[in-house]
């Protein structure tokens, strides 16, 4: 019984604390930068009213990746992961060619 709880506890606790490591993870991923080679296929700039508009014509003002489909983060966050660059983080005001609107 005492050995059963023990075991109970130990192991929630190691369930919380890789839950906080992965945590953290997220925090630290690496921004991505627009030298970066997926970034320059895809036109992505860290502020949105940069982009190229005469290379990308869909790109329309107000577009950016906070009202993106692909943002993983809440609208506030400054930063979040984003599919197209995996294990990076892109900029609520940058964007990229394959933007396609939040629902
Ligand atoms: S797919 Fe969307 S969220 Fe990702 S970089 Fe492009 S515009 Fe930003």
């Amino acid at each position: 019984m005492k050995n059963s709880r023990r075991t109970f506890l130990i192991t929630s606790i190691g369930v919380a604390s890789s839950l906080a490591l992965s945590r953290q993870a997220f925090a630290d991923a690496p921004k991505v930068a627009e030298s970066d080679p997926t970034a320059q296929a895809l036109g992505y700039k860290e502020d949105a009213t940069k982009v190229d508009k005469a290379k990308y014509a869909k790109y329309a003002a107000g577009q950016d990746c906070g009202n993106c489909s692909f943002f993983q983060g809440k609208p506030t966050d400054a930063y979040a992961p984003c599919p197209m660059f995996a294990g990076k983080q892109v900029a609520n005001k940058g964007w990229c060619s394959a933007y396609n609107k939040k629902a």
